[in-house]
């Protein structure tokens, strides 16, 4: 079976969403891995399918039921793969994560919208509460596709031969040099002359220390983990 996305939403219309374009649509044409949608609204309470309650203790907005999302995470076959809810209060996503999720066989994704899930839905199913970046979403599904496509990019066959994702930010703690393609000259400015002067080992070294550059000014956090390893 191939690596397959199940997301857990109340707006399955949004999907499949940016995961159809593309070299990402294609593998998933082609079968290289799998989405399914479920509508957390079947699961809905009484004669309107209610999903949401106002939040105990007072405050705006509503709030997902603990029941109706469990009722909704309960009808998937997990198949050993991981539940998670997108949530702005959870583990900050990095590229690691991304690579240990795509070696695995897929993942359940639930989607919170409103305020939020109910706390104790969390803690029953144990999910992995994991966050797409410091800034908050209106919903969960926006931040599913993102995770989605981050990991389907890395299972073998997707990007082709030509596109590897060996050499790019973040897999050594480092952002990637910057990139030029033709023309020669834009508006007065030149690609750097040892990209095009064809010598491998000046190319290599001038990207080392690019990426070494732009990672010190732009990402002091990332840089103390690459240093560390050297030392
Ligand atoms: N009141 C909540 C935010 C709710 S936003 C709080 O302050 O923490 C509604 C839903 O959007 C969340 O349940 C979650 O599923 C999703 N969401 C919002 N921001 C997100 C982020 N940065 N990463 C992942 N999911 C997010």
């Amino acid at each position: 079976m191939s690596w397959t996305a199940t997301v857990l939403t109340l707006f399955p219309e949004a999907f499949p969403g940016v995961l159809d374009v593309s070299l990402i649509g294609t593998a998933r044409a082609k079968g290289l891995w799998s989405l399914q949608v479920r509508d957390i609204r079947e699961h809905g309470t009484g004669k309107h399918r209610t999903v949401d309650d106002t939040p105990s203790g007072g405050g705006p907005g509503m709030v997902m039921r603990a029941d109706v999302a469990c009722a909704a995470v309960d009808a998937v076959e997990q198949g050993g793969r991981p539940l998670i809810y997108l949530s702005p209060r959870g583990v900050p996503l990095d590229q690691d994560r991304v690579r240990r999720l795509a070696e695995g066989p897929g993942a359940v994704l639930l989607c919170g919208r409103f305020e939020g899930l109910d706390q104790r839905a969390i803690e029953a199913r144990a999910m992995e509460e994991i966050s797409i970046g410091d800034f908050v979403l209106a919903g969960g599904e926006a931040a599913a596709q993102c995770l989605i496509e981050a990991c389907v990019r890395l299972i073998p066959g997707v990007l082709g031969a030509e596109a590897s994702p060996v050499e790019e930010s973040f897999s050594a703690n480092l952002l990637e040099y910057p990139q030029f393609t033709r023309p020669q000259v834009f508006e007065g400015r030149e690609i750097p002359a040892v990209l095009t002067g064809g010598n491998h080992k000046e190319i290599s070294s001038w990207r080392r220390f690019e990426s070494e550059r732009l990672t010190k000014a732009r990402r002091p956090d990332l840089w103390t983990l690459y240093e560390k390893a050297f030392r």
